[in-house]
This record gives C-alpha cells, sequence and structure tokens, in this order.
C-alpha cells in the first residue's frame, strides 16, 4: 500500500547535528572499522554483525552540558549514546517511545521473598506496547537518514506491530514478513496500522535467512536486518532508564527474557556505558536470562559453559521467543559470564502460571515472553541466587492483551438471569463467601 502521506524530507542531507558521539561501526569479532555513513550491516571479512562505537570523553562532556530536567522523558533522553546523527530523523521517530515506568513489585516480591524486586514494564511501551519501540525507533530513524521510504522487517510479532506504528508516524510504507507460527492479534494490528503483512511457510530463522535474500533481491532496507546496528543501539535506552530510576544506583540482578539476544546484550553495554561516562557504578550488576524450555539455546550454553550457540528447532506457545539460531546469541554468552548472571528456562505452564503470578500480584497482563521471565524470577529466587534485600529488576517487554488468545483460559461462566437471587447465587457458585451482612 502506498501512503498517501509525504515522504519524509530530505533528513540524510540534514545539516543539524544531534549530539551524537558514535563514531563509526565495529565488527564484534575482528573489530575491523567502518565509517557510520557506510550502509552496511555485517563485515565482509568475517561475518559477523557490527556494533557502533563511540567517543566517551565526549559523550561525557556533551552529557554534562545538558541538565537532566532539559532532556526529553522519552528514547532519545540519552543521545550522546545513540547512533543517529540528523535531528530531523530523530525528531520523526519514537518521541513518545521509551521511559516507561519501573514498578516497585512489593506483592509478588513477598510471593517471591524479595523485599527490592522492580518491573521494568515495556508491555506499557509506546506506541505498540513492546520494548521493540525502542529498537525499532532506531531503524526507522536510519532509515530516515538514509533517505528510504520503505521498510521491512521479519518478525514473530512485536517487531512487526512497532515497525508498522513507526512506519506510520514516519511516513514510509512497511512490509512484515512473518513466520508459520504467529500471535494472531500481532498480525492483525499490523494490518490495522497500514502495514502490508506476508505470511511465509516456515520457522522465524528460516524466514529470517530468506529475509537477508530478500533485502539485497530489492534493496529494501529491513529493521531488524540491514539496519541491525542501529536496531540494537535502541535497546540500551532500557539500561539507562533503569539505573536513572533508580537513583542512578545499578541494580544488582536484571532477570530479562532473551530470543535473538539483542535486549540482553546491549543492556550490558548500556551499564557499561553509564560506568564509562561515570554516570553510576554498575560493574557488580549481574544479568540472568529466560528462556521458553522449548527454546533454550542460549540458555543451555550458558548452563553448559559452552562458548558455542547450537541452533534448536523452537517448539514453545511463546513465539516471541522462538529464535532457534539466535544472532545475538554470543554477545549474550558474553555478557552474561562477565556479569557473573546466568541463564534459566520455563515450560510452557511456568511461563503461563507466571503471567498468572504477575496479574494476580501486580495487575499486569503480560505475554508468555514476560511470563517467562517471571517463571524464571521465580526459580531463580527459590534457588537461592539472590539475597532477599537485593535489587532485582525483571524486564517485562510485552503486553499480554496481544496474546490473550493464546492463554488457556478458564472456562466461562454460564449467563444467568438479571434478578438478585440468581446474582446471589452465582457469587456463592463462583466460591465467594456469603458476608454477616448481607445474611
Ligand atoms: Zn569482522
Amino acid at each position: 500500500m502506498r501512503r498517501p502521506s509525504t515522504p519524509p524530507s530530505s533528513p540524510s542531507g540534514s545539516r543539524k547535528r544531534t549530539r551524537s558521539c558514535a563514531t563509526g561501526l565495529v565488527c564484534h569479532r575482528c573489530e575491523r572499522n567502518f565509517p557510520l555513513e557506510q550502509a552496511i550491516f555485517a563485515c565482509p571479512d568475517c561475518g559477523k554483525g557490527l556494533d557502533v562505537a563511540y567517543d566517551y570523553e565526549l559523550a561525557a562532556r556533551h552529557f554534562a552540558e545538558v541538565p537532566r530536567a532539559e532532556r526529553p522523558l522519552n528514547i532519545w533522553r540519552f543521545e550522546e549514546l545513540l547512533p543517529i546523527v540528523g535531528t530531523s530523523a530523530q525528531a520523526l521517530v519514537g518521541s513518545y517511545a521509551g521511559y516507561t515506568p519501573l514498578i516497585a513489585a512489593d506483592r509478588l516480591g513477598a510471593e517471591l521473598g524479595l523485599s527490592n524486586l522492580y518491573l521494568k514494564d515495556d508491555s506499557t511501551s509506546r506506541p505498540s506496547l513492546s520494548y521493540k519501540d525502542r529498537v525499532v525507533s532506531m531503524s526507522v530513524a536510519r532509515l530516515l537518514e538514509l533517505g528510504k521510504d520503505e521498510i521491512g522487517c521479519v518478525s514473530t510479532g512485536n517487531v512487526g506491530t512497532a515497525v508498522a506504528s513507526l512506519a506510520a508516524k514516519a511516513g514510509v510504507d512497511a512490509y512484515v514478513f512473518y513466520p508459520s507460527h504467529l500471535e494472531a492479534m500481532k498480525a492483525r494490528a499490523c494490518r490495522a496500522l497500514g502495514a502490508e503483512v506476508c505470511q511465509v511457510e516456515g520457522n522465524y530463522d528460516e524466514v529470517n535467512r530468506r529475509c537477508r535474500d530478500l533485502a539485497a533481491a530489492t534493496g529494501m532496507e529491513f529493521a531488524n536486518i540491514t539496519l541491525r546496528p542501529f536496531y540494537a543501539e535502541g535497546a540500551k535506552t532500557a539500561a539507562f532508564e533503569i539505573v536513572e530510576q533508580l537513583d542512578w544506583q545499578s541494580p544488582d540482578h536484571i532477570v530479562t527474557p532473551a530470543a535473538g539476544g539483542t535486549l540482553s546484550s546491549r543492556l550490558h553495554k548500556g551499564l557499561g556505558e553509564l560506568q564509562l561516562l561515570g554516570l553510576a557504578e554498575t560493574s557488580a550488576t549481574r544479568i540472568h536470562i529466560a528462556q521458553p524450555s522449548g527454546c533454550n539455546p542460549i540458555a543451555s550454553a550458558i548452563l553448559a559453559e559452552e562458548a558455542e550457540i547450537h541452533a534448536v528447532t523452537p517448539e514453545t506457545a511463546a513465539h516471541s521467543l522462538a529464535i532457534g539460531a539466535p544472532g545475538d546469541g554470543y554477545l549474550v554468552i558474553d555478557a552474561v559470564r562477565k556479569r557473573g548472571g546466568t541463564g534459566g528456562f520455563a515450560s510452557d505452564p511456568e511461563i503461563f502460571a507466571g503471567i498468572d503470578l504477575l496479574a494476580s500480584t501486580e495487575g499486569l497482563l503480560t505475554e508468555p515472553a514476560g511470563g517467562t521471565t517471571i517463571a524464571v524470577l521465580e526459580k531463580l529466587a527459590a534457588a537461592g541466587r539472590f539475597a532477599p534485600d537485593d535489587t532485582v529488576v525483571a524486564v517485562i517487554t510485552g503486553n499480554g492483551l496481544k496474546t490473550l488468545d493464546e492463554h488457556p483460559a478458564k472456562p466461562w461462566p454460564d449467563k444467568v438471569d438479571c434478578e438478585l437471587d440468581a446474582m446471589l447465587a452465582a457469587l456463592e457458585e463462583l466460591g465467594r463467601k456469603p458476608s454477616p451482612v448481607a445474611a
């Protein structure tokens, strides 16, 4: 569908610069450098992904120049450490993404024996109710810097809705490629937001590989493939916010779900950058990752103390975590080892029990990825991985309203007559004990 709106205006030629201190791209493995302007996403020498490098001394100076009260409460709050250099691209994308609440989870904490438990609640992220708003904002901003007007993505669900929403706001066309197994509500949301949706026979990893070919054949930029070095940087904003929201105290532990590995590896990078800038002492923060039992290649490698990821064929109800060959898995292994964390996994019934536990204690409805995080948090607490007064942050990455159809529901009660007696009888049937006043 071609949009009626005007395409983005001349972002690549934008003369006004952000305070970004990005200096270039660097290969994760062989450390070969590339200019930031070069449209490249994998190292031609060794095939690995590219990271964004920064001038941290300059970033520290820039950061001191602008008081925090004058900084926006969105993903661009720490723009010195983000890779977008043109202000026009930034202004168009994600101005209301990020800065999600950090919730003191007293009731869940009491259940788990933790007195300082917090939830980083990206299930309320704007515009599309998942953490993916952070990363896709960077992809779309980069797309505008490149002067392009269409974007594709491969998605298990949440990337697609973020791309559909942020592309619409930026006035560019969006094409979302889904694997066979998806959460239907997410694909429907993409279409409602004006993106074109193509469901492909195959699992995420197969569709992802084919989308690389598609990008090469068409020249279309893909949010989480060709724009990946930029995409990944958006995930760091969650780390910056967590530490600032704890009044510049880095938590003792972060528990986060892992699929492709972007979030957990960039939480590690973001924490390290806060330390480099002298903003917080973050070196003691451990990162623990949560995966479904039916797709746990990263957690398995961590627990077996292996350096290599062995790809698996996903079989889990947590579709948003169903990535069997995680591209950034090796970075996660490195991050978790360096930080002294661990990996854990949960079966599908445990994942849905995790969703229910979060709902009944904190009133938050999350999707299976969040249920996985809560289930693994519970296991780590039971195994004594946390001291009772440790500060623990669990990252809730997605909203359960998108995945209610996947949840094994209790049977729906029969309709009753609109009469007092019938409704009193219904209350009793639902388990309420009659109160002395009513008797
Ligand atoms: Zn390389």
